[in-house]
């Protein structure tokens, strides 16, 4: 009998942190405690490898066009190019090392384009609304937003994304 793992963001569309670490695509604890780094959350084997060329830390290893991406955990710098150039959205970078609170960089691609000092609303993989967030830093390319926000100690891990209008 062949045994095939069980994934359920297969039927939910919403990756888990377990299986994250699984598919050994979540840093080890160690890494994320010494500061920004990315994360990949491409767990199917597409064919698509454009997040390796354009590290520019050669950070980002793929055996085959369609295999999972790895990081070399030591080499990233959290730089976010690959948050930026990631077709999926796939690629984020989280910073948990930090005492106060958590950062996490995300792809942003809805309007309005939140600005540096908004307060956001912050949202878990599956939409569910988290908290509070404020925006310390936007760039784009080609239209695809790299934001960094400044998240409650501990949810680092937890927020992918944002909603688009800024809180008053
Ligand atoms: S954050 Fe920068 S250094 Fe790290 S994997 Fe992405 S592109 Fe490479
Ligand atoms: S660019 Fe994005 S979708 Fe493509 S392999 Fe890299 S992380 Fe996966």
């Amino acid at each position: 009998m062949i045994y095939v793992e069980k994934f359920t963001f297969r039927e939910t569309g919403v990756i888990k942190l377990e299986e994250l670490k699984r598919l050994n695509l979540l840093p080890p604890q160690e890494r994320l405690l010494k500061g920004p780094v990315a994360i990949l959350e491409c767990p199917e084997e597409i064919p698509c490898n454009i997040c390796v060329p354009f590290c520019p830390s050669k950070a980002i290893q793929m055996e085959s066009i369609i295999a999972l991406p790895k990081i070399v955990w030591d080499k990233c710098t959290g730089c976010g190019i690959c948050v930026a150039v990631c077709p999926g959205l796939a690629a984020f970078v989280v910073d948990i090392s930090k005492q106060d609170a958590d950062y996490v960089t995300i792809p942003h691609e809805l309007l309005p384009v939140p600005r540096v000092g908004d307060k956001v609303m912050i949202l878990s993989r599956s939409g569910e609304i988290l908290g509070e967030g404020v925006v310390i830093r936007v760039w784009e390319r080609n239209k695809t937003y790299v934001i960094t926000i400044k998240v409650p100690k501990g949810l680092g891990l937890e927020v992918r994304a944002i909603l688009s209008k800024p809180l008053k």
